[in-house]
Formats: structure tokens, sequence, C-alpha cells
């Protein structure tokens, strides 16, 4: 697997690898078995792979994690060797925005529902650096996880909106085998945070069965999460309630009756200082 820091070696890199198929994996690092997957669906699809590990300031707000967010490098790229990677893009912080940088694009409307209400500039930082990525990597197809379903969204919107010959494909989110999330914000937990952490998952796994049981009714879905969620809290104060709400899956908007094929029930918790999101989907990003 090459290692490539710049962007003149990866347009080298890139270069050699036309005309075959280039599947491209976004990531910020810290990776476990959610982004391998992205990463395995990607080699599986295309003759070539390339992974990016950048922690992108632009979609940290002012009084977020950034300067903590957990980094390993040489364990990542021990992971994505493995797999079959052919390029791991590992750029500068200068590389991407050098001295100066002032040009950002931003999906309206869809970037400020959902997490965009507690982080109103992080989905500009996303399309932003998700953006800049393509018109480095110049992917035919880019793999996001579902786990940031607002995130795929979004991405695909900017994609077909500004006429960019991109398959976006989102992958389903892989859990722990207690049902967590699996997400690199999981390590700031400790072993009692992270049993509290449960609930999310446990409340939308509620949900999602009372949907199988025929309930069309959205109302009704969210008091079940708050319900769930507010039993937890309970037992541990230091459990907020960021948003859980029930959704279209295209516009985002607050639905009142579940449509089986256009709905996204997703919930944003804080457990102590981590903030944490999980979701289910109805139909298909
Ligand atoms: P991140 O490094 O957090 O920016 O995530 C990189 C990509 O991995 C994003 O497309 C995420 O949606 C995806 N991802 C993160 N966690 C999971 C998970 N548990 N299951 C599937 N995909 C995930």
């Amino acid at each position: 697997m090459k290692i490539i820091t710049t962007l003149a070696e990866l347009r080298d890199v890139r270069e050699k690898m036309s005309p075959s198929t280039v599947g491209f994996v976004p990531t910020m690092g810290f990776l476990h078995e959610g982004h391998l997957s992205l990463v395995k669906a990607s080699t599986s699809e295309n003759k070539f792979t390339l992974v990016s590990i950048f922690v992108n300031p632009a979609q940290f707000g002012p009084h977020e994690d950034l300067a903590r967010y957990p980094r390993d490098f040489e364990r990542d790229k021990t992971m994505l060797d493995k797999l079959g990677v052919d390029g791991l893009f590992f750029p500068t912080l200068n590389e991407i925005y050098p001295e100066g940088y002032g040009t950002y694009v931003e999906v309206e409307k869809l970037s400020q529902a959902l997490c965009g209400k507690s982080r109103p500039t992080h989905f500009r930082g996303v399309t932003t650096v998700v953006l800049k990525l393509f018109n480095i990597v110049k992917p035919d197809q880019a793999y996001f996880g579902q786990k940031d379903a607002q995130q795929a969204i979004i991405i695909k919107k900017m994609t077909r909106e500004l006429n960019m010959d991109i398959n976006i494909r989102t992958i389903p989110i892989v859990r722990d085998a207690d049902g967590l999330a699996l997400s690199s914000r999981n390590c700031y937990l400790s072993p009692a945070e992270r049993q509290s952490a449960l609930c999310l998952s446990r409340a939308l796994r509620r949900a999602q069965d009372e949907t199988r049981r025929g309930c069309r009714n959205a109302t009704l879905l969210k008091n079940i999460l708050h319900e769930e969620i507010n039993q937890t809290i309970k037992q541990d104060p230091s459990i907020s309630i960021d948003y859980l709400e029930v959704v279209s899956l295209d516009r985002l908007e607050t639905v009142a009756t579940i449509d089986m094929h256009n709905t996204l029930v997703a919930g944003a918790i804080r457990v102590g200082q981590t903030r944490l999101i999980d979701n289910f989907i109805l139909g298909e990003i």
C-alpha cells in the first residue's frame, strides 16, 4: 500500500490507475470495523481502492474535540494494508487548507436539520472537505456509512446538484455485540458511560420493532425513544438528549406518519463529554 502525503504524489498514483475503476473511502482515522466495512465494499466493487485519513478542522465547532480526537496512524496503516488497499492519502493540514484558504460549499436546509441544529457549521466543513477530496482523488465510487446518515444524504445531494460523476454508496451500520454503533469516539467512554450509552441503540431498536409491528405514528415512536432514554437518565444524569427525531429520508423534515420507504429515525445523545449518534432507516439512502 502506497502512503501518499502530497497532492502531486496523489495525482501520479491516480493517473496510473486510469482507466480502471477507483473506489474511495474518506475517513478521519482511528479505524474500526465500521470503516473497514466501507473499505471491503470498495475493494470488492472496484479495481483500485484509495482511503484518506484527515482529521478535518472545518467540521469541528470551536468547543468540540478537534485537539483530542483519537489518532493512531500506524495501527490504521496496518489494518488497511491487510485489506489490500492500494493507496492511503494522509495529507497535512497545509496541503488541504493552505494559508488564506477561504472557499466553502454548503448544502442548504439539509445541513441545518438534526445534527446541524447543535453543530451549525459541521456539514459545511464536511461537504467542503469531501468536495475537495473528490476533486483530488477523482473516484468513480465513494463509500459512506449509514451511521452518519445525514452526512450521506447531504453528500448525495451535493454530488447530484453539482453534477459530479461519482456514485455514492452507503454501507449499513456496524455495531458491537451489545448493540452500540461503532465510532472512533467510543474510546472516550468510561466502562460505566459505555453501559449507559447503550440506551440509544436500545431505544432505536424498540422503535424499529414497533414499526415492524405496524406502527406508523411518528409521535408514538418518539415517545418510545424518549421513554427508553429517560429511564437511563434517571440512573445516570450525566446523559442528555440532543435530539430524537422522525424525519423524511429525502428532505430531513419532521413527519407525522411513517412512510416505510422514506423515513429516518435518528438520535443524538451526550454521555458525559461525549456526543454519540445512531439511527435506523426505512427506505434507501
Ligand atoms: P469518520 O472517520 O468518523 O469520519 O467516518 C468515516 C466513514 O466511516 C463515514 O462515512 C462514516 O459514516 C463511516 N462509519 C463510521 N462508523 C461506522 C459504523 N459503525 N458503521 C458503518 N460505517 C461507519
